[in-house]
């Protein structure tokens, strides 16, 4: 039998959610329900329900940062069982048996992997994600979450932390790495508690000095603004690596100048229009310009006991299912601290209240 579930949808383009219901799949052999707690709202969320990367698909239920506790298993599900604390991250199904795949890297699946929202199923079936009160997904796609970690606290890890987890592991920062990050937002203020735990010298480069106190707190060593164009000259070559964490276009060639020679900017920021940049940005120091995406099943798990051991804990705000739509506008003016969290159980209260 298939599962009804509270759910908040956005019917069309930016329009207000929708207080409704959607339908979950039947539990497979290999399948988890979950009934989620917490979801984070990412930058991505908005992008999506706004549909400025294009190709969006409505109605949508968005969220990719969900923490939960499992409420029922499939019959070959071995790895987990009713009660436990689990969290679902950007994906909820891959080929498996591509190159990628096979790699632990299914962000990068041959076919196509199976975004946990405004995705589709390899059947066709859209898929809906965590602003909603359950959720069936493989549990190939499902990770534990640690004992020290509350759950509103791990479900901004599931796609925030990832993210930057991933480049800062795959370009070897570590001891004595000397980092910035630009941008501490949601993705921002877990990257530079990430970097700081990985032994790096951590710089944030903000718009403003509002957050100082903050970014210190969560482990940078110094702290810019890039309001003043003393900062430019200030920090020219001084750094190994760059996590431009912007969901907006920056002046890439200002940025680059800030790289030592073989240094790397990597943007995981994914703004709708496209960047630019000189060729000699690049070539003077011998830099490099790169990209990540999110991250695979085993390290999103590798993460979070990461985030355990180190105490990496994201800063957040709990708010109820009708604060959604203020949430919003507050990301997108660079106002949140650090990241907006539904407490999921007002969603089926706000739908009651709302009569729909
Ligand atoms: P967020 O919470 O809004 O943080 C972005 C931060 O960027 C802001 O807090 C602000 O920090 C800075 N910023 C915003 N507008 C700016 C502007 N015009 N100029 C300079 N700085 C600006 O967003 P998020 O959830 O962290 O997501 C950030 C971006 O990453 C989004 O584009 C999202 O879609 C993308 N993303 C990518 C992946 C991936 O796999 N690559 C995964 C998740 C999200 P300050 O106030 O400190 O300046
Ligand atoms: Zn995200």
């Amino acid at each position: 039998m298939s599962t009804t579930t509270p759910a908040l949808s956005a019917p069309s383009v930016g329009a207000r959610f929708d207080r409704t219901t959607i339908e979950r799949r039947e539990l497979g052999a290999r399948d988890v329900l979950i009934d989620i707690k917490f979801c984070g709202i990412c930058h991505s969320d908005i992008h999506q329900v706004k549909d400025e990367w294009g190709g969006s698909i409505y109605p949508m239920v968005p969220g990719h940062e969900i923490a939960g506790v499992v409420a029922d298993v499939g019959s070959a599900v071995e790895k987990f069982s009713v009660g436990e604390r689990v969290g679902v991250g950007c994906m909820v199904d891959s080929c498996g048996e591509c190159e990628y795949c096979l790699a632990g890297e299914e962000q990068f699946c041959v076919k196509g992997s199976v975004l946990t929202y405004n995705g589709r199923e390899y059947d066709g079936e859209p898929t809906f994600g965590g602003y909603s009160q359950q959720i069936v997904v493989k549990d190939g796609f499902v990770v534990k979450i640690p004992d020290s970690i509350d759950l509103e606290y791990a479900a901004p890890l599931l796609c925030a932390g990832i993210t930057t987890y991933v480049p800062l592991k795959h370009w070897r920062v570590g001891e004595g790495a000397k980092v910035a990050v630009i941008g501490m937002g949601g993705l921002g203020h877990v990257g530079v508690q990430l970097a700081s735990a990985m032994g790096a010298e951590v710089t944030v480069l903000s718009q403003t000095l509002s957050k100082q106190e903050d970014g210190l707190r969560f482990g940078a060593k110094h702290y810019y603004s890039t309001s003043e164009k003393s900062t430019f000259k200030e920090l020219r070559s001084s750094f190994d690596f760059i996590l431009n964490t912007v969901s907006a276009n920056l002046n890439v060639d200002a940025y680059l100048r800030l790289l030592r020679v073989d240094g790397t900017l990597v943007n995981v920021g994914a703004p709708a229009k496209p960047d630019s940049f000189h060729a000699f940005s690049l070539i003077g120091a011998r830099r490099s310009l790169a990209g990540s995406s999110i991250g695979g099943i085993q390290d999103t798990q590798e993460m979070l006991d990461f985030c355990a051991e180190h105490n990496v804990n994201p800063a957040i705000e709990l708010i109820a299912a009708d604060a959604v739509e203020d949430a919003y506008d507050r990301v997108e003016r660079s106002d949140v601290r650090y990241r907006f969290v539904i407490d999921v159980a007002t969603i089926g209260q706000a739908a009651s209240q709302h009569g729909s």
